[in-house]
């Protein structure tokens, strides 16, 4: 599997990086499969850079958060105009925790009854699994203020057998989402908050926190996403390598393979 980095500011797009989304591609049965993992504002334009969403296979969504979801109003309507307009194409699969497809009208502006095209939403809910090609998606709650979930990916590892990737979204540390990132080759963690005493809880992890995250969960590699543009990055990677040494900073454009 191919993780590629579209975007990974946190809780906003930043001057030079979009919020939050991912790229996961794997070769199976003669083609590439593609995941993207959330679509939040600003990683659309980015996202057309390194393909066209056309030949998305699905797409995954964290949370109902603006950073995380924002520009899916906005893929409907390139599909709508865009030249995807006159290319035969069935629904896109589109998989979140519940409230994602109201989500989506009211970015839209459409009314509450309206047609989520060019969407095929299915409302994800935690400890469930669903196979798409060769990739196999469990789901398990977030800590977070919405409905929000953490994915878990089992697919073809670059070097042969299975490889697994486990996106946090958005959350505070819980047992749940240690539990779901056991073992993962490929642990992809926010660190939304600054490393302090005062952040609340049950909405972010802390730089430190991804590292003791990972280093629970026995997870290889680390990689720690979402800092926001008002948050000193280098820090945030120094607090999380103190406690897992294999520890990388997403970047826009990067490529992880797993
Ligand atoms: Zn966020
Ligand atoms: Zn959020």
């Amino acid at each position: 599997m191919r993780l590629t980095v579209i975007g990974c500011a946190g809780s906003v797009a930043g001057p030079d990086n979009p919020a939050s989304s991912y790229l996961v591609e794997a070769d199976a049965d003669g083609r590439t499969w593609r995941l993207l993992l959330d679509l939040g504002s600003g990683s659309l334009g980015p996202l057309q850079a390194i393909v066209d969403p056309a030949r998305l296979d699905a797409i995954l969504i964290s949370h109902g958060h603006l950073d995380h979801c924002a520009d899916l109003a906005s893929l409907s309507v390139l599909f709508r105009y865009g030249p995807a307009q006159a290319t035969a194409r069935a629904p896109l699969p589109l998989w979140g925790p519940t409230g994602i497809d109201e989500r989506v009208r009211q970015v839209d502006g459409a009314s509450a009854d309206a047609g989520l095209e060019p969407y095929d939403w299915f409302a994800f809910a935690p400890g469930q699994k669903r196979v798409l090609g060769p990739f196999a998606v469990t789901a398990a709650r977030a800590w977070h203020p919405v409905p929000a979930l953490a994915y878990r990916i089992e697919g073809p590892g670059e070097a042969g057998g299975r490889a697994t990737l486990v996106f946090t979204g958005d959350t505070d540390l819980s047992d749940d989402v240690v539990t779901l990132a056991h073992g993962a080759d490929l642990l992809l963690a926010e660190a939304g908050w600054a490393d302090r005493d005062s952040n609340p809880p049950g909405i972010h992890l802390s730089g430190r926190q991804t590292g003791q995250l990972a280093r629970r969960a026995g997870a290889k590699v680390l990689v720690v996403t979402h800092v926001p543009s008002w948050v000193d990055p280098a820090a945030t990677l120094a607090q999380a390598r103190a406690h897992h040494s294999e520890t990388l900073l997403a970047r826009p454009g990067i490529v992880v393979t797993v």
